[in-house]
């Protein structure tokens, strides 16, 4: 059932992911999942760079294109360069569990510099030891000050890891929190009065979760009216694109 406000998808990925995950769907799957949620617009990422591009091409007022690297390869910040300067993406996403490195690694830094220096908002996923835990990911905020970090899954599920995605985030101004598969609902109105209302948005993992869940995460949070919206659309029309 759509929410009562318009929303942005912070966290949408197009594609298969297989192995542990098993889950796909198609640039035509994710829309039809928007429109049947109230979705307006989101933001899509995924290994495969290239049909990225290729679904914000064909769906250039809902879809936003981020780039994903992989910190290890050599071609890495020629990846981000292009896709930023040509393909219109309009920030970037990095896998510190996925690809195997720390946030501080030393292959990162050039692709945080560049965003930095683009004004691009840098989406990190978060939740998992040993390489994407939420005081990692503080370290580099801490590093760069003047790039925003988007903590997705904001601890994920894990009570602790959650805890420490709210300690981190109130520590760095620099990091906003993104709620998708978050475990605790309970959390993400602590997020909001603990890092502040406008330092928290909403986000699906589609399609590794449903919408109907996440929304519903979300509305039963505690929030009030004016947070809701926030939360739900106008933090990520100001902060992610
Ligand atoms: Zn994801």
């Amino acid at each position: 059932m759509p929410v009562s406000v318009g929303v942005i998808d912070a966290h949408a990925h197009v594609g298969a992911f297989g192995s542990w995950a098993g889950v796909s769907c198609t640039a035509r799957e994710l829309l039809s999942a928007m429109d049947s949620s109230g979705v307006e617009k989101a933001v899509l990422f995924a290994p495969d760079n290239v049909l990225v591009r290729r679904s914000v091409a064909k769906h250039p007022s809902r879809l936003i294109g981020y780039v994903w690297p992989n910190p290890h390869d050599r071609g890495a910040l020629g990846l981000v360069r292009e896709a930023l300067t040509d393909w219109g993406f309009k920030g970037i996403k990095l896998h510190p569990l996925l690809n195997a490195f720390l946030p501080t690694d030393e292959e990162v830094l050039p692709i945080v510099e560049f965003a930095e220096k683009q004004r691009v908002p840098v989406a990190i996923h978060s939740g998992h030891a040993p390489f994407s835990l939420p005081w990692s990911i503080g370290e580099l905020a801490e590093i760069y000050p003047k790039v925003r970090f988007v903590m997705l899954h904001m601890g994920h599920a894990h009570g602790v890891c959650i805890k420490a995605a709210i300690d981190t985030a109130k520590r760095h101004d620099n990091i906003v929190l993104e709620t998708s598969g978050v475990s605790m609902h309970s959390k993400i109105k602590e997020a909001v009065e603990v890092v502040g209302e406008e330092r928290v948005m909403f986000g699906s993992d589609f399609p590794f979760h449903d919408y109907s869940v996440e929304l519903r995460k979300v509305e039963v949070a505690g929030l009030s009216g004016k947070q809701k919206e926030l939360v739900f659309r106008e933090n990520a029309l100001k902060l992610l694109f």
